[in-house]
């Protein structure tokens, strides 16, 4: 029997095929590995089919509970690097992720809407990450805003956070003009796609939810409510099925807030600091201190908005926080 950290030979997929024609939805959990909330939820939906509490009434649903499995198999983040990074199919796999792309990504473009349950660290509510306007542009030009902002509203949580590939390319092309590393002069956008924005440039859609801190009790049944959401919404399983449904406490205020994230500030120096324990989606005001250089300088807010992902940890070279304001989309 092989050890549980030997590096798995296969991704486990449940998938369950309606005799009557429909959409085709894909659920991943534990792209991250250790973010286990969606897998936990994925595993209660295939018993509630096993079980006969559910019932698939058209289209194609496929479950992967846990998509990183050498990730998951150890508790961390990654496994060889960060799966939901520049994510193609490469022809000579480098690494595990590598090697799990090759399968992950045709099955990804056989479904036409992703569902992606994640986690994150530092404490926060939940949160969905969408895509951008319908555009023809060439970096991510897309075709399905209001279905994806539907099923982005549809899913619980009321806060909303666009502009991810727009701003990360934003920052590749700052990281271009002054490196700080020797690995930041040759950049590359492609590195800010991940399962969303693979399955928007094949031709579909979907978001990334954000279920809450990875050890919050609640996180599972954030994400278990959402996939019940979703399938109710795209009208594949029937709208009054009283199967599964956990308990979510509401947020005091219901109505959605967008952000727009616009600006990624890397870490550029081990002796950066932040001027307190920020938590994403703390409010900062125009010209507010967010952190110090090694060298004394102050780090700004541009403008009124929100700092997004901070991360106290950052390597140099490496995203240290996001900056958003409100935006004028309206779900
Ligand atoms: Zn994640």
């Amino acid at each position: 029997m092989s050890l549980p950290t030997a590096h798995p030979t296969s991704l486990r997929v449940h998938q369950y095929l309606g005799l009557q024609p429909g959409p085709r939805l894909i659920v991943l959990g534990a792209v991250h590995g250790n973010e286990t909330c969606g897998t936990t939820a994925l595993h209660a939906v295939i018993e509630a089919f096993d079980q006969g509490r559910l019932t698939l009434r058209r289209g194609q649903l496929t479950l992967v509970p846990v998509t990183n499995a050498l990730a998951h198999a150890r508790h961390a983040r990654e496994g060889e690097r960060n799966l939901n990074r520049k994510l193609v199919p490469p022809a000579i796999p480098q690494d595990f992720e590598d090697r799990v792309a090759r399968v992950l990504c045709p099955l990804l473009r056989a479904h036409e809407v992703l569902l992606d349950l994640h986690s994150f660290h530092t404490a926060g509510e939940p949160f969905v990450m969408v895509g951008p306007r319908d555009n023809d542009g060439l970096l991510e030009p897309f075709a399905h805003e209001q279905a994806e902002a539907a099923l982005a509203a549809s899913l619980g949580p009321r806060l909303i956070v666009e502009g991810w590939l727009e701003t990360y390319a934003r920052g590749v092309e700052r990281r271009r003009a002054h490196p700080v590393t020797a690995a930041q002069a040759m950049p590359d956008p492609q590195f800010g796609v991940g399962t969303t924005e693979y399955m928007r440039a094949c031709g579909g859609y979907g978001v990334t939810l954000e279920c809450g801190q990875h050890d919050d009790p609640q996180a599972p049944a954030v994400a278990h409510q959402a996939v019940m959401r979703t399938l109710r919404l795209l009208g594949m399983v029937d709208a009054e099925v009283a199967e599964p449904a956990p308990q979510v406490p509401a947020a005091p205020d219901t109505a959605h807030t967008v952000m727009c994230l616009f600006d990624v500030v890397d870490c550029e120096h081990a002796g950066d600091r932040f001027t307190r324990e920020w938590a994403s989606f703390d409010p900062v005001q125009a010209g507010e201190v967010i952190g110090h250089r090694d060298d004394g300088r102050a780090v700004l807010a541009q403008t009124d908005g929100w700092i997004v992902f901070p991360n106290p940890r950052a390597q140099v070279g490496q995203e240290w926080f996001y900056l958003a304001q409100a935006s004028a989309r309206a779900l």
